[in-house]
Formats: C-alpha cells, sequence, structure tokens
C-alpha cells in the first residue's frame, strides 16, 4: 500500500498562486500509481483530484483527500510518409511537445504555442488558439477510469470536443494518461497553416519581411509567441489562469441588439449558427480592464484574465471579482459569462450558479 505525503500545500501546483493544503498528496509515474492511488481512495473513504499544470483550476479551499501530481512523460514519435505521429504521455509539458514538433519539421500545432500546462489536460478542454483546436490533431487518448480502475482507448470522435469542451468535463473519474496526435509535414504541404486570425499574418510579415503563406513553422511559433508575451501575463511573474471567462456564443437577434447600443461590438458569426461574442472586450467596455483591490485584479492589457496581484489571495477572492463581472456584464449586455478554469472546494469541483 502506497503511502502519500500528508499535509503537502498546492501553492506551487497551481499558477494563481493559491495555498491550500491537500491532505494527502502523491506523484502518478505510471499505471500502477494510479491502481495505488484509487485503492488508497477507496480505503480511506477520501476523495481525489488530478492536477496537471494547474494552470486551468481555482482552488478555493483545503483538500480533504488525495491530490495526485501527473508525472507520467515518456514520449514516442513516429514518422511517416504522410507526416509525424506523437505518443506522449500526459505529464510532458504541452509547450515542450510543441517545440519539439515544430523542430521536427512538423506541422499543427504552432499556433497552440506557449499554451502552460500537461498534455493530458488538453484534450480535457479541447486547447485552441488563434484558429487552431487540438481536436484538430488528436487521433486517441488512453485513459484510466478511476472508478471502476479499466483502461481504455477513446477516438477523437469518441471525445465529443466542442469550443473550451470535451466529454471529459462530462466524466471528470477518467483520467487520460497518453495522447495520441497525428501532425503534417510542413514541407510537404500537409496541414497549411493556419492564419485566419489577421495578427498571425501581421506579426509574422514584420518579423520575417516575408508573406505569411511562406513562413516556416519556426516563424509561425515564433509569432504566436510574440505576441503571447506581448499581451499575456506570463502566470510566474504575475499569477493568473489565463482567460477567465468563455467567450458568449449568442444569437443574430441578439448581437443585433448589442449593437445598437454599442455599435463597435466584437462578434464573429459561426458557421453553425449565431455569433461568438470577445467577452475580453464586453469586460473592457464596462472599465474593469486594469481594476485592482485587495490582491486580485483585471489584467492592464487582456480583461479577459483575472490576476492576483496580493501574496496571499485566496480562490474565494478571486470568484468574488469574476462574479461582480458575471453580473455587470449581464446587467449591461443582458449577455451570461461562463467560467472557464475548474473551481474546486474541500472534496472536488463545484459549479457557481
Ligand atoms: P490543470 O489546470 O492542472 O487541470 C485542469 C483540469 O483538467 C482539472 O480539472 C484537472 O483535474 C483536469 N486534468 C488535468 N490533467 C488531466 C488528465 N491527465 N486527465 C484528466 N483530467 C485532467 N487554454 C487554451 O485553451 N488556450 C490558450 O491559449 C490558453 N492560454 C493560457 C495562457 C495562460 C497564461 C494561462 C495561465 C492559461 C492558458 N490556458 C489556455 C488555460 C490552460 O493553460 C489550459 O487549459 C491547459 O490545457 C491546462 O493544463 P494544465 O495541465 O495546467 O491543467
Ligand atoms: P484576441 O486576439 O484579443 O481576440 C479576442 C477574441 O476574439 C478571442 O477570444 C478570439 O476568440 C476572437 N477572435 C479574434 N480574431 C478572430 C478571428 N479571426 N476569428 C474568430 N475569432 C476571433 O485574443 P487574445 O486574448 O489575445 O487570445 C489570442 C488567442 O489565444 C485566442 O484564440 C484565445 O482563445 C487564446 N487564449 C486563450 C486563453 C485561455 O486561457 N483559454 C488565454 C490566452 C489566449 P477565440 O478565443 O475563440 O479564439
Amino acid at each position: 500500500m502506497i503511502k502519500p505525503q500528508k499535509n503537502v500545500s498546492l501553492k506551487a501546483y497551481n499558477t494563481l498562486g493559491i495555498d491550500v493544503q491537500a491532505a494527502f498528496f502523491m506523484l502518478i509515474n505510471n499505471l500502477q500509481d494510479l491502481h495505488d492511488a484509487r485503492d488508497f481512495c477507496r480505503l480511506q473513504g477520501c476523495p481525489w483530484l488530478l492536477i496537471g499544470g494547474g494552470s486551468n483550476l481555482v482552488l478555493t479551499q483545503d483538500f480533504v483527500g488525495l491530490v495526485m501530481l501527473m508525472a507520467m512523460s515518456k514520449l514516442d514519435w513516429t514518422s511517416h510518409t504522410d507526416g509525424l505521429e506523437v505518443c506522449a504521455e500526459s505529464g510532458c509539458e504541452w509547450d515542450a511537445l510543441v517545440a519539439e514538433s515544430v523542430t521536427r519539421g512538423a506541422s499543427g500545432l504552432e499556433n497552440l504555442s506557449l499554451i502552460p500546462g500537461q498534455v493530458g489536460a488538453a484534450p480535457i478542454q479541447n486547447i485552441g488558439a488563434y484558429g487552431v483546436e487540438v481536436k484538430q490533431s488528436l487521433r486517441w487518448v488512453d485513459v484510466f477510469d478511476f472508478n471502476t480502475g479499466s483502461c481504455f482507448k477513446l477516438t477523437a470522435k469518441a471525445c465529443e470536443f466542442g469550443y473550451r469542451d470535451s466529454i471529459f468535463k462530462r466524466q471528470p473519474h477518467w483520467i487520460v494518461m497518453r495522447v495520441n496526435l497525428q501532425l503534417g509535414h510542413r514541407v510537404a504541404g500537409n496541414k497549411p497553416a493556419q492564419l485566419s486570425y489577421g495578427i498571425i499574418a501581421h506579426t509574422i510579415e514584420s518579423m520575417t519581411g516575408q508573406p505569411p503563406e511562406a513562413a516556416t513553422g519556426q516563424q509561425i511559433r515564433d509569432a504566436v509567441i510574440h505576441i503571447r508575451q506581448s499581451k499575456l501575463p506570463d502566470p510566474k511573474q504575475l499569477p493568473n489562469v489565463g482567460s477567465f471567462f468563455k467567450n458568449p456564443i449568442v444569437s443574430a437577434h441578439q448581437t443585433a441588439k448589442i449593437e445598437q447600443q454599442w455599435p463597435e461590438l466584437v462578434a464573429y458569426k459561426l458557421e453553425e449558427g449565431g455569433f461568438k461574442l470577445a467577452a475580453g472586450w464586453l469586460i473592457d467596455q464596462l472599465g474593469w480592464k486594469g481594476y485592482s483591490q485587495d490582491g486580485v485584479g483585471v489584467h492592464q492589457l487582456q480583461a479577459l484574465v483575472l490576476v492576483a496581484t496580493g501574496a496571499a489571495v485566496t480562490g474565494g477572492e478571486v470568484l468574488a471579482l469574476a462574479q461582480r463581472i458575471q453580473a455587470d456584464v449581464l446587467a449591461r449586455f443582458d449577455v451570461v459569462l461562463d467560467i472557464e478554469p475548474r473551481l474546486f472546494d474541500s472534496r472536488g469541483e463545484f459549479w457557481l450558479s
């Protein structure tokens, strides 16, 4: 029987730097560790929580059960005539995988450069940036069911990917152990670069002096890194969990109604109908950008990012600010903002109504 560490601070394991404790804590290095952890929780009758890079969660209380830190990190690359396949264990760092894919001449992940966190968390919210989502490269994942102790493979289709969404949000007892991605060979012209976000093409042009369509994978990656570093706070300098709210999807009718009062509204028409509103723009219009009080605030350059400016911020304080912003946006635009990071109290996940 394993002996997890007791009363471990989770401050170093979440990018908001919230200092709560785990009653029990262990690293997951292999499948056997998952079985042992499961046996431990069943014997103790305690809840469990798996953490990757801790860049998409808010911890609001000491956790009474077992916190597991994913540390399985083997990588396996295979070259095919039509591209490169990578099988990565969940504990690999996402951006290191992207960097290596670019070095190996593979295409498909460049726009997802510099997203913090682990490979295993990428399918959970179907990470996305600059018009690319991980679902476009993912072929299958290996899953460990913490309820039954069984392992199984899930195809991309079975993952039910959506906008910042997947089946894993509805099956929280499924742990992703391994992710398989199929990437293209940039030289062969497979998977052409995704340049639909104007800022990417513009930045490539100004950094290289070349037309964006001719950019190498490394040049696209460099442009994405440049843009992100110029406007997003580095969690190591200014603790945060990235976008705190999802971009709301609303009807054409509601979009037109808002535009009557706010003609500059930033809205993107969706193929499947309706419009995606830029949540950051809505929040910015209400004057929240740069707001800071009692150790929590709204980032000066991106209103979608809440930041912990104080040393001893609690998850509750961050959520209190989030709720004020949600109420303001609802009152002024009649738009509901959903929180993107996952919220945890002493026994597990909870949702704000
Ligand atoms: P964690 O925060 O550790 O976990 C998040 C959730 O996933 C938790 O519920 C956890 O239990 C669960 N989980 C983690 N690993 C597994 C696993 N192996 N199996 C099952 N469940 C698991 N996100 C984007 O989509 N696009 C962006 O461009 C982006 N930019 C960001 C920029 C910054 C500065 C920051 C701080 C965050 C950003 N994010 C972005 C959010 C975040 O980085 C991603 O969601 C990332 O995938 C989270 O990975 P993680 O390992 O930190 O997950
Ligand atoms: P931005 O470029 O200021 O754009 C604001 C919003 O407009 C984004 O949310 C984006 O939606 C949308 N948008 C912009 N151009 C678009 C286009 N051509 N077509 C459709 N939608 C468009 O956003 P940002 O905050 O700097 O982020 C840049 C990218 O990184 C975005 O894709 C964003 O999702 C991603 N990002 C995500 C997180 C996170 O934690 N989830 C954190 C930082 C950055 P989308 O968000 O749907 O792309």
